[in-house]
Protein backbone atom coordinates (compact mmCIF):
# COMPACT_ATOMS: atom_id res chain seq x y z
CA UNK A 1 0.00 0.00 0.00
CA UNK A 2 1.43 3.32 -0.62
CA UNK A 3 2.36 5.48 2.09
CA UNK A 4 -1.11 8.00 2.06
CA UNK A 5 -0.07 9.78 5.28
CA UNK A 6 3.07 11.29 4.18
CA UNK A 7 1.38 12.14 0.81
CA UNK A 8 -1.17 14.14 2.60
CA UNK A 9 1.45 15.52 4.45
CA UNK A 10 3.61 16.45 1.73
CA UNK A 11 0.81 18.11 -0.28
CA UNK A 12 -0.11 19.80 2.75
CA UNK A 13 3.29 21.27 3.19
CA UNK A 14 2.88 22.46 -0.09
CA UNK A 15 0.41 23.86 -0.43
CA UNK A 16 1.06 25.95 2.95
CA UNK A 17 3.80 27.93 1.17
CA UNK A 18 1.84 29.12 -1.70
CA UNK A 19 1.10 32.42 -1.64
CA UNK A 20 -1.59 33.94 -4.03
CA UNK A 21 -4.75 31.78 -3.27
CA UNK A 22 -8.25 33.71 -4.24
CA UNK A 23 -10.87 34.88 -2.27
CA UNK A 24 -13.32 33.62 0.62
CA UNK A 25 -16.75 34.55 -1.30
CA UNK A 26 -18.24 37.47 0.05
CA UNK A 27 -21.46 37.50 -1.89
CA UNK A 28 -22.87 35.59 1.42
CA UNK A 29 -22.07 37.78 4.23
CA UNK A 30 -21.70 35.10 6.42
CA UNK A 31 -19.42 33.10 4.38
CA UNK A 32 -16.83 36.03 4.09
CA UNK A 33 -15.94 36.23 8.36
CA UNK A 34 -14.40 32.42 7.34
CA UNK A 35 -10.77 32.05 8.54
CA UNK A 36 -8.83 31.99 4.86
CA UNK A 37 -6.06 30.02 6.14
CA UNK A 38 -7.87 26.49 7.25
CA UNK A 39 -6.24 23.78 5.09
CA UNK A 40 -7.69 20.09 5.68
CA UNK A 41 -7.39 16.99 3.75
CA UNK A 42 -8.96 14.01 4.44
CA UNK A 43 -9.01 10.57 2.88
CA UNK A 44 -10.67 7.32 3.33
CA UNK A 45 -10.27 4.51 1.24
CA UNK A 46 -13.34 1.67 0.78
CA UNK A 47 -11.62 -0.92 2.56
CA UNK A 48 -12.18 1.31 6.37
CA UNK A 49 -8.68 3.32 6.62
CA UNK A 50 -8.50 6.90 7.04
CA UNK A 51 -5.34 9.96 6.81
CA UNK A 52 -5.95 13.09 7.65
CA UNK A 53 -4.23 16.17 7.51
CA UNK A 54 -5.05 19.73 8.79
CA UNK A 55 -8.20 21.21 9.56
CA UNK A 56 -10.61 18.20 8.88
CA UNK A 57 -12.27 18.19 12.22
CA UNK A 58 -13.75 22.05 12.03
CA UNK A 59 -17.16 21.81 10.48
CA UNK A 60 -17.66 24.53 7.26
CA UNK A 61 -20.79 25.45 5.13
CA UNK A 62 -20.89 22.46 2.63
CA UNK A 63 -22.54 24.82 0.29
CA UNK A 64 -23.14 23.27 -3.54
CA UNK A 65 -22.11 20.19 -2.06
CA UNK A 66 -25.67 19.79 -0.84
CA UNK A 67 -26.48 19.69 -3.87
CA UNK A 68 -25.63 15.66 -4.66
CA UNK A 69 -27.23 14.69 -1.39
CA UNK A 70 -30.39 16.22 -2.73
CA UNK A 71 -30.15 14.65 -6.38
CA UNK A 72 -29.50 11.60 -4.67
CA UNK A 73 -32.91 11.83 -2.59
CA UNK A 74 -34.73 12.97 -5.32
CA UNK A 75 -33.65 10.42 -7.57
CA UNK A 76 -34.62 7.87 -4.51
CA UNK A 77 -38.07 9.09 -4.45
CA UNK A 78 -38.77 9.72 -8.03
CA UNK A 79 -36.36 7.77 -10.28
CA UNK A 80 -36.08 8.94 -13.78
CA UNK A 81 -39.00 10.78 -14.29
CA UNK A 82 -36.48 13.15 -12.80
CA UNK A 83 -35.16 13.88 -15.82
CA UNK A 84 -38.54 15.33 -17.33
CA UNK A 85 -37.48 18.31 -15.19
CA UNK A 86 -34.04 18.92 -15.31
CA UNK A 87 -31.08 17.65 -17.95
CA UNK A 88 -27.43 15.99 -17.63
CA UNK A 89 -25.68 18.50 -19.81
CA UNK A 90 -22.57 20.42 -18.73
CA UNK A 91 -23.43 24.52 -18.93
CA UNK A 92 -20.27 25.96 -19.93
CA UNK A 93 -21.55 28.43 -17.12
CA UNK A 94 -21.21 29.91 -14.23
CA UNK A 95 -23.25 28.22 -11.07
CA UNK A 96 -25.43 31.09 -10.53
CA UNK A 97 -26.24 31.65 -14.77
CA UNK A 98 -29.57 31.95 -15.92
CA UNK A 99 -29.27 32.80 -19.96
CA UNK A 100 -29.28 29.10 -21.15
CA UNK A 101 -32.56 28.78 -18.55
CA UNK A 102 -34.61 31.24 -20.32
CA UNK A 103 -33.18 29.87 -23.74
CA UNK A 104 -34.37 26.34 -22.68
CA UNK A 105 -37.55 27.04 -21.41
CA UNK A 106 -37.25 26.44 -17.48
CA UNK A 107 -35.32 23.12 -17.94
CA UNK A 108 -32.37 23.68 -15.96
CA UNK A 109 -29.23 22.51 -17.67
CA UNK A 110 -28.11 19.81 -14.82
CA UNK A 111 -28.64 19.47 -11.02
CA UNK A 112 -25.79 20.88 -9.69
CA UNK A 113 -25.98 24.53 -11.36
CA UNK A 114 -28.54 26.40 -8.83
CA UNK A 115 -31.31 26.27 -10.87
CA UNK A 116 -31.10 22.58 -11.21
CA UNK A 117 -30.82 22.96 -7.53
CA UNK A 118 -33.74 24.16 -7.07
CA UNK A 119 -36.16 22.72 -9.22
CA UNK A 120 -34.79 18.99 -6.72
CA UNK A 121 -35.23 21.23 -3.73
CA UNK A 122 -39.04 21.56 -5.28
CA UNK A 123 -39.36 17.93 -5.89
CA UNK A 124 -38.01 16.80 -2.14
CA UNK A 125 -41.05 19.57 -0.92
CA UNK A 126 -43.08 17.93 -2.95
CA UNK A 127 -42.70 14.47 -1.73
CA UNK A 128 -41.05 14.60 1.32
CA UNK A 129 -43.54 14.51 4.82
CA UNK A 130 -41.03 16.80 6.84
CA UNK A 131 -38.82 18.35 3.87
CA UNK A 132 -35.84 19.88 6.06
CA UNK A 133 -36.14 16.97 8.95
CA UNK A 134 -36.25 14.16 6.95
CA UNK A 135 -32.97 15.69 4.26
CA UNK A 136 -30.77 16.62 7.40
CA UNK A 137 -31.89 12.89 8.37
CA UNK A 138 -30.79 11.05 5.06
CA UNK A 139 -27.16 13.06 5.54
CA UNK A 140 -27.29 12.19 8.96
CA UNK A 141 -27.78 8.26 7.89
CA UNK A 142 -24.88 8.17 4.98
CA UNK A 143 -22.45 9.66 7.47
CA UNK A 144 -23.39 7.69 10.29
CA UNK A 145 -23.29 10.77 12.43
CA UNK A 146 -26.52 12.87 14.23
CA UNK A 147 -24.43 16.01 15.03
CA UNK A 148 -24.98 17.15 11.52
CA UNK A 149 -26.82 20.76 11.35
CA UNK A 150 -28.28 23.14 9.09
CA UNK A 151 -26.77 27.13 10.13
CA UNK A 152 -29.56 28.86 10.66
CA UNK A 153 -27.33 32.18 10.83
CA UNK A 154 -25.29 31.11 7.37
CA UNK A 155 -29.18 30.12 6.20
CA UNK A 156 -30.90 33.26 6.90
CA UNK A 157 -27.87 35.71 5.75
CA UNK A 158 -28.08 33.23 2.20
CA UNK A 159 -32.18 34.09 2.16
CA UNK A 160 -31.19 37.87 2.99
CA UNK A 161 -28.91 38.47 0.05
CA UNK A 162 -29.69 36.04 -2.42
CA UNK A 163 -31.13 37.82 -5.32
CA UNK A 164 -30.00 36.07 -8.17
CA UNK A 165 -31.45 32.59 -6.63
CA UNK A 166 -34.81 34.18 -6.50
CA UNK A 167 -34.11 35.25 -9.72
CA UNK A 168 -33.92 31.46 -10.91
CA UNK A 169 -36.64 30.50 -9.08
CA UNK A 170 -39.01 32.99 -10.51
CA UNK A 171 -37.99 32.25 -13.66
CA UNK A 172 -38.57 28.85 -13.52
CA UNK A 173 -41.66 29.28 -11.69
CA UNK A 174 -42.58 31.02 -14.58
CA UNK A 175 -41.90 28.67 -16.98
CA UNK A 176 -44.03 25.74 -14.55
CA UNK A 177 -40.94 24.11 -13.24
CA UNK A 178 -42.12 24.99 -9.46
CA UNK A 179 -44.75 23.02 -7.88
CA UNK A 180 -44.18 25.06 -4.19
CA UNK A 181 -44.07 28.48 -4.00
CA UNK A 182 -41.08 30.64 -4.31
CA UNK A 183 -39.88 31.39 -1.00
CA UNK A 184 -40.71 28.03 0.48
CA UNK A 185 -38.14 26.23 -2.12
CA UNK A 186 -35.74 28.62 -1.60
CA UNK A 187 -35.99 28.47 2.15
CA UNK A 188 -35.19 24.76 1.74
CA UNK A 189 -32.26 25.16 -0.76
CA UNK A 190 -30.79 27.84 1.69
CA UNK A 191 -30.92 25.32 4.45
CA UNK A 192 -29.47 22.90 2.20
CA UNK A 193 -26.29 24.70 1.40
CA UNK A 194 -26.40 25.75 5.30
CA UNK A 195 -25.41 22.53 6.38
CA UNK A 196 -21.93 22.04 8.20
CA UNK A 197 -20.02 19.09 7.98
CA UNK A 198 -16.09 18.87 8.49
CA UNK A 199 -13.72 16.86 5.77
CA UNK A 200 -13.68 13.62 7.74
CA UNK A 201 -17.61 13.70 7.75
CA UNK A 202 -17.81 14.36 4.12
CA UNK A 203 -15.59 12.02 3.11
CA UNK A 204 -17.82 9.24 5.05
CA UNK A 205 -20.86 10.22 3.17
CA UNK A 206 -19.79 10.20 -0.23
CA UNK A 207 -18.43 6.47 0.58
CA UNK A 208 -21.90 6.04 -0.90
CA UNK A 209 -21.53 6.75 -4.34
CA UNK A 210 -17.71 5.14 -4.37
CA UNK A 211 -19.08 2.42 -3.03
CA UNK A 212 -21.70 1.01 -5.32
CA UNK A 213 -24.74 2.89 -3.48
CA UNK A 214 -23.24 1.02 0.23
CA UNK A 215 -22.75 3.30 2.96
CA UNK A 216 -19.83 3.17 5.25
CA UNK A 217 -21.98 0.72 7.49
CA UNK A 218 -22.33 -1.21 4.26
CA UNK A 219 -25.83 -0.16 3.99
CA UNK A 220 -27.45 -0.03 0.38
CA UNK A 221 -29.13 3.51 -0.21
CA UNK A 222 -29.02 3.51 -4.19
CA UNK A 223 -28.57 0.87 -7.00
CA UNK A 224 -25.35 1.27 -9.39
CA UNK A 225 -27.88 2.48 -11.75
CA UNK A 226 -28.23 5.85 -10.04
CA UNK A 227 -24.72 6.04 -8.33
CA UNK A 228 -23.12 5.79 -12.34
CA UNK A 229 -25.39 8.40 -13.59
CA UNK A 230 -24.67 10.57 -10.28
CA UNK A 231 -21.10 10.17 -10.35
CA UNK A 232 -21.10 10.92 -14.47
CA UNK A 233 -22.74 14.42 -13.51
CA UNK A 234 -20.26 15.04 -10.89
CA UNK A 235 -17.79 14.28 -13.56
CA UNK A 236 -19.34 16.64 -16.27
CA UNK A 237 -20.99 19.17 -13.89
CA UNK A 238 -19.43 19.32 -10.76
CA UNK A 239 -17.53 22.41 -11.17
CA UNK A 240 -19.64 24.30 -13.32
CA UNK A 241 -17.46 25.74 -16.12
CA UNK A 242 -14.38 24.39 -14.81
CA UNK A 243 -15.80 20.65 -14.99
CA UNK A 244 -13.48 20.36 -17.87
CA UNK A 245 -10.28 21.52 -15.99
CA UNK A 246 -10.89 19.60 -13.10
CA UNK A 247 -11.22 16.10 -15.15
CA UNK A 248 -8.12 17.86 -16.82
CA UNK A 249 -5.96 18.30 -14.26
CA UNK A 250 -7.59 15.73 -11.24
CA UNK A 251 -9.59 12.79 -13.10
CA UNK A 252 -12.16 12.54 -10.44
CA UNK A 253 -15.90 12.75 -10.22
CA UNK A 254 -16.60 15.75 -7.63
CA UNK A 255 -18.23 18.72 -6.33
CA UNK A 256 -17.21 21.79 -4.98
CA UNK A 257 -18.94 24.62 -2.82
CA UNK A 258 -18.48 28.06 -1.98
CA UNK A 259 -17.78 27.50 1.91
CA UNK A 260 -13.92 26.40 0.39
CA UNK A 261 -14.85 22.66 0.17
CA UNK A 262 -14.16 19.60 -2.78
CA UNK A 263 -15.14 16.03 -1.86
CA UNK A 264 -14.16 13.64 -4.69
CA UNK A 265 -13.96 9.89 -5.22
CA UNK A 266 -12.41 7.33 -7.10
CA UNK A 267 -15.40 4.38 -7.61
CA UNK A 268 -14.42 1.46 -5.50
CA UNK A 269 -11.33 2.55 -3.61
CA UNK A 270 -10.97 6.37 -1.97
CA UNK A 271 -12.89 9.21 -1.53
CA UNK A 272 -11.02 12.35 -0.31
CA UNK A 273 -12.32 15.68 0.71
CA UNK A 274 -10.53 19.19 1.09
CA UNK A 275 -11.19 22.33 2.67
CA UNK A 276 -9.77 26.16 2.01
CA UNK A 277 -12.27 28.87 1.89
CA UNK A 278 -10.46 31.07 -0.80
CA UNK A 279 -11.61 30.44 -3.98
CA UNK A 280 -10.81 30.97 -7.57
CA UNK A 281 -12.47 32.95 -10.40
CA UNK A 282 -14.57 30.08 -11.38
CA UNK A 283 -16.18 29.88 -7.24
CA UNK A 284 -13.80 26.53 -6.51
CA UNK A 285 -11.57 26.17 -3.82
CA UNK A 286 -8.32 27.57 -5.28
CA UNK A 287 -5.61 25.36 -3.09
CA UNK A 288 -8.47 22.27 -3.23
CA UNK A 289 -8.08 21.64 -6.89
CA UNK A 290 -3.87 21.76 -6.27
CA UNK A 291 -4.36 19.64 -3.16
CA UNK A 292 -6.51 17.13 -5.33
CA UNK A 293 -4.32 17.61 -8.89
CA UNK A 294 -1.50 16.81 -6.58
CA UNK A 295 -2.34 13.84 -4.93
CA UNK A 296 -3.98 12.12 -7.89
CA UNK A 297 -0.31 13.15 -9.69
CA UNK A 298 1.54 11.29 -6.83
CA UNK A 299 -0.21 8.25 -6.48
CA UNK A 300 -1.95 7.59 -9.86
CA UNK A 301 -5.28 6.71 -8.74
CA UNK A 302 -7.78 8.65 -11.32
CA UNK A 303 -10.68 7.41 -13.21
CA UNK A 304 -8.51 7.36 -16.43
N1 LIG B 1 -25.79 28.66 -1.79
C1 LIG B 1 -24.90 29.01 -2.85
C2 LIG B 1 -25.66 29.76 -3.95
O1 LIG B 1 -26.76 29.42 -4.22
C3 LIG B 1 -24.26 27.78 -3.41
C4 LIG B 1 -23.29 28.07 -4.52
C5 LIG B 1 -22.09 27.17 -4.54
O2 LIG B 1 -21.65 26.61 -3.55
N2 LIG B 1 -21.46 27.10 -5.70
O3 LIG B 1 -25.19 30.69 -4.52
Amino acid sequence: MQDYQHILNEIYTTLKKVKTKGEVARYIPELAKMNPDHLGIHLRLITGESFSTGDTNIPFSIQSISKVFSLAKAFQLMGNKLWKRIGVEPSGNPFNHMSLLEQENGIPRNPLINSGAIVIADILLSHLKNPKDDFINFVRELTHDDTIDFNETIALSEKRTGYNNYAAAYLLKSFGNLENDVEDVLDFYFHQCSIMMNCAQLTNAFVVFANRGRCIHNKKHLSLHKVKRINAIMLTCGFYDEAGEFAFEVGLPGKSGVGGGIVALLPHYYVISTWSPPLNKKGNSYLGMKALELFTEKTELTIF
